[in-house]
């Protein structure tokens, strides 16, 4: 018997496009209807949004090491008879562009992927990972409301801006989470400051 290919859904955009919020919503799905699924993050050990109540735990893997992942993966499949129908990953975009393989082996083993991140870093290159992941016949989630610019306030956010103490920011880590050293504001190309 051919294993069917698991399926990638992606929801990716600017900071603060509610994308851990979609993600939860599809967790809580999942939960509802009995789903056996596995929840990842790249930063943290929980999935949550700022405008949700609802968290959920997640195993956090190390963006550096993504056979990490795998061995989780091969650890629930001992443990359960079988692979999670489903993999949750959150801030996907932080995984090391080696990780396409260790992605590719889960859609090899049937595994589906929901995966929230964001398409561009704070220099406006888009994220190699992401980059791959587009290669993939992606089933793209949309957002019911696009996020405006937070400095015109009028056209559409596709800039992620990083300030490091208030002032633009284009050197440095490359991650560093939105917090009081750094913050993010999603802007528009013409608002954008390189
Ligand atoms: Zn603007």
């Amino acid at each position: 018997m051919t294993q069917v290919r698991g399926k990638f859904t992606l929801i990716t955009g600017t900071m603060f496009v509610k994308k851990s919020l979609w993600l939860l919503d599809q967790i809580k799905q999942a939960k509802k209807n009995g789903t056996y699924y596995l929840c990842i993050s790249t930063t943290k050990h929980e999935i949550k949004s700022r405008a949700s109540e609802f968290v959920v735990p997640a195993a956090q893997i190390s963006p550096d090491d993504p056979i990490e992942l795998q061995d989780l993966l091969k650890t629930c499949y001992q443990e359960h008879g079988e692979y999670p129908e489903i993999v949750f990953i959150d801030e996907v975009q932080f995984i090391h562009p080696s990780g396409i393989r260790v992605l590719d082996w889960m859609l090899s083993e049937g595994i589906n992927i929901v995966a929230a991140g964001l398409t561009y870093d704070f220099r406006h290159q888009i994220f190699p990972i992401i980059q791959d992941i587009f290669k993939y016949q992606i089933l793209s989630a949309h957002l019911e409301h696009a996020m405006k610019c937070q400095i015109c306030n009028d056209k559409e956010a596709t800039h992620n801006q990083r300030l490091l103490y208030g002032q633009p920011n284009t050197t440095g880590p490359l991650i560093a989470l939105d917090g009081d050293v750094y913050t993010y504001e999603a802007r528009c190309g013409d608002c954008y400051q390189s």
